[in-house]
């Protein structure tokens, strides 16, 4: 189940193991496998924030057409990464940001009228390419976090459009070249999520006609699942089945930024069983590790699988703890009971010093951590 270069990039690490491993071939071979499933001539961005390790961007924008950035951080990011094309998006870009996605040439997601403004005065002349952030009605998917149909600070919503189409012609340094349409994050379901594309682009098709613009390109962002804790997959084929039928006006590209579905299955976060222990009639598994690192389970509120790296050396003189068909509660090394990765982990046979292996990792995982929290060192990062 775990990768054997996994286990080997893990085997060279110092003991107690506490390490990320991400795969670039992993990476390289599900940005493969999406492009595949999309529309000839899609444009395919990655959208940096699932995870902005160097490496794993570099790797990406090797085989992507572009980067998603949602930060000046990741804008600088994604320069040094030589992406082809950058789009930048988020609610609360600073002029300082602005700036320098005007002097790279990238691609803003304006996400309100203000900041049309602010970006125009910032870019004094120079040209920049938008596309306006809309909130639509109505437009949701199912998954983890909605974006849009709802109230949040993303976005213009609908009924502003006009205005923000009027402000962008009396402003001459912006080119307004279409919309974005980032709806959900984590959706399972591919047949209804290439239903959402097709309806997105026939919405901006029509506003584009409606308010005179000329569309050139429609975003409609990420969200591609990923089933932590079951077999559920994101089907691909239904993707592309789904998306067979959409007809691309000339001139009109239509553009995907899926950030988790890329990121995720590259990575491996491993921790070393600390220490092992029943209180109250229940297993626990301390690691050398925790949500500190890996906080997605908690932020969720679900138990992330993993699998039992048996490592057999034991330095000490004296006995080594083990449990055998137990279910245990996988613990981390804070200070607090919510540093729990998983509960009722079931295991044939657990040892203090065996490592406990946690696939799909690759994406929300350590960049959404609280990293400095309690002040212990770092995990290894490998990149394979
Ligand atoms: C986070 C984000 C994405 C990526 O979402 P995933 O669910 O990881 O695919 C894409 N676009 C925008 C605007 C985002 O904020």
């Amino acid at each position: 189940m775990i990768p054997p270069k996994v286990t080997g990039a893990l085997a060279a690490l110092p003991r107690p193991v506490c390490a990320y491993v991400y795969d670039r071939e992993v990476l390289r071979r599900t940005a493969a496998e999406v492009r595949a499933a999309l529309p000839a001539g899609a444009l395919l961005l990655y959208a940096v924030k699932a995870n902005g390790h160097p490496q794993v961007v570099a790797a990406l924008a090797e085989v992507v057409d572009g980067l998603e950035v949602a930060s000046g951080g990741e804008l600088a990011l994604a320069t040094q990464a030589g992406a082809a094309t950058i789009a930048f998006g988020g609610p609360a870009k600073t002029d300082t940001e602005l700036a320098a996605a005007v002097s790279t040439g990238t691609l803003v997601h304006a996400e309100s009228l203000l900041e049309l403004r602010r970006l125009a005065a910032v870019a004094g002349g120079r040209p920049v390419r938008v596309a306006l952030r809309v909130n639509r009605p109505g437009a949701g998917l199912s998954g983890s976090h909605a974006m849009t149909g709802v109230p949040t600070p993303f976005g213009i919503e609908e009924a502003a459009l006009g205005e923000a189409v009027a402000l962008v012609r009396g402003l001459p340094a912006l080119r307004l070249v279409g919309f974005h349409l980032h709806a959900v994050s984590n959706n399972l379901d591919a047949a209804a999520h290439a239903a959402y594309v097709a309806d997105a682009l026939d919405w901006a098709l029509a506003t584009a006609r409606r308010l005179g613009v000329d569309l050139s390109y429609v975003n409609v962002g990420g969200g591609f699942g990923v089933d932590y804790t079951g077999n559920a997959r994101f089907d691909l084929a239904a993707l592309r089945a789904g998306l067979a039928g959409i007809a691309l006006p000339e001139g009109v590209t239509l553009a995907f930024e899926p950030g988790r579905y890329l990121a995720a299955p590259a990575g491996w976060y491993a921790a070393e069983v600390l220490d092992l222990k029943r209180t109250h009639g229940r297993w626990f598994a301390v690691l050398r590790g925790g949500t500190h690192h890996f906080r997605l389970p908690a932020a969720w509120g679900y138990s992330h699988p993993a699998t039992v790296l048996a490592r057999d050396a034991w330095p000490y003189p004296f006995e080594r703890p083990e449990v055998r068909d137990a279910v245990v509660d996988v613990t981390g090394e804070l200070c607090t009971p919510r540093d729990v990765l998983a509960r009722d982990l079931p295991v044939d046979r657990l040892r203090v010093g065996d490592v406990l292996v946690f696939g799909n990792t690759g994406g929300y995982g350590w960049d959404i951590s609280h990293h400095d929290f309690l002040r212990h060192p770092y995990p290894s990062i490998a990149v394979i």
